[in-house]
């Protein structure tokens, strides 16, 4: 393998770190609903990634609006931004970004969003802002990915020179982008063919479960359990009632569940597909 010295990570938001995609499922079909209209999975899929000032215009367009494509986003912006603080975080990813955050490895977040609605959706994710010393939207650069620019300057704005910097993204559109910038990059895809991404990509993963910090020439995690690592806590807690008939009448048992964490623990093994991924 070739010398390899990772000094910064850029992180996109969307389908990478958050699943916005989940939390917002819907809104479109409700949205042309309205029309008369009906969302082409397609279409909508080539959409991922993309700034939304460009997708609006192809939206309008697309499914023949009786709108302007501001006039479309000043519409429906308001029921995105209901939803998106509900989103959740991806698997693996609060344990990856405080782990680096903790090794004091420099962090970015760089989105096509705008700023102020990057903001909205990591509002609700407890310590993120904090790990990120920078914070981009696609408002504060010349071109959206999948041009460059927003990488490049998330590596300016961190210091450290961009083949030093690794990207993390979900969308083709993003990893071009950071292909483009002279990154190296790890693709997690969320929706797409994967063989677009085994193309462009360093390295391609199901989830940030699987990620090793080390093979990068970062800090290995340090929570590993033998052969199993940790994924993210499961919470419980409820009210358990079953009913049967005794002599006649019918009784009931009420068992009152506090709330519970469990640790859970993955069985994926250390050995993972990722070195036979990696290329350089
Ligand atoms: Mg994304």
């Amino acid at each position: 393998m070739a010398s390899l010295k990772i000094s910064a990570v850029i992180f996109d938001l969307d389908g990478t770190l958050l699943d916005t995609e989940r939390a917002t499922r819907g809104i479109m079909a409700e949205f042309l609903a309205r029309y008369g209209k009906e969302p082409d999975a397609e279409k909508e899929e080539k959409r991922l990634g993309k700034m939304h000032k460009e997708s609006a215009a192809d939206i309008v367009v697309d499914y023949d609006l009786p709108f302007t494509a501001d006039e479309y986003s000043a519409a429906i912006m308001p029921m995105y931004q209901q939803r998106w603080p509900q989103a959740k975080a991806l698997p693996g990813v609060s344990r990856l970004v405080n782990h680096l955050h903790r090794h004091g490895v420099p962090l970015a977040l760089a989105s096509n969003s705008m700023k102020q609605h990057i903001e909205l959706k990591i509002s609700h994710q407890h310590g993120w802002k904090e790990c990120f010393s920078v914070i981009l939207g696609g408002n504060e650069v010349k071109n959206g990915k999948p041009a460059p620019d927003i990488f490049l300057e998330a590596s300016k704005r961190l210091g450290v020179d961009i083949s030093e910097c690794l990207v993390i993204e979900d969308s083709l559109v993003g990893v071009r982008a950071a292909k483009a910038s002279g990154a190296k990059v790890v693709a997690v895809p969320s929706l797409q063919c994967q063989e677009e991404y085994q193309e462009l990509a360093n390295c391609v993963l199901n989830s940030l479960i699987e990620f090793r910090p080390e093979l990068w020439g970062l800090p290995s995690f340090e929570d590993w359990v033998q052969s199993a690592l940790p994924i993210d806590p499961l919470y419980m807690s409820g009210m358990i009632s079953k009913a049967f008939q005794q002599d006649g009448f019918t009784e009931a048992i009420h068992i009152y569940l506090f709330p519970i964490k469990f640790r859970v623990y993955s069985l994926v093994g250390r050995r993972s597909k990722q070195l036979g991924l990696l290329r350089w």
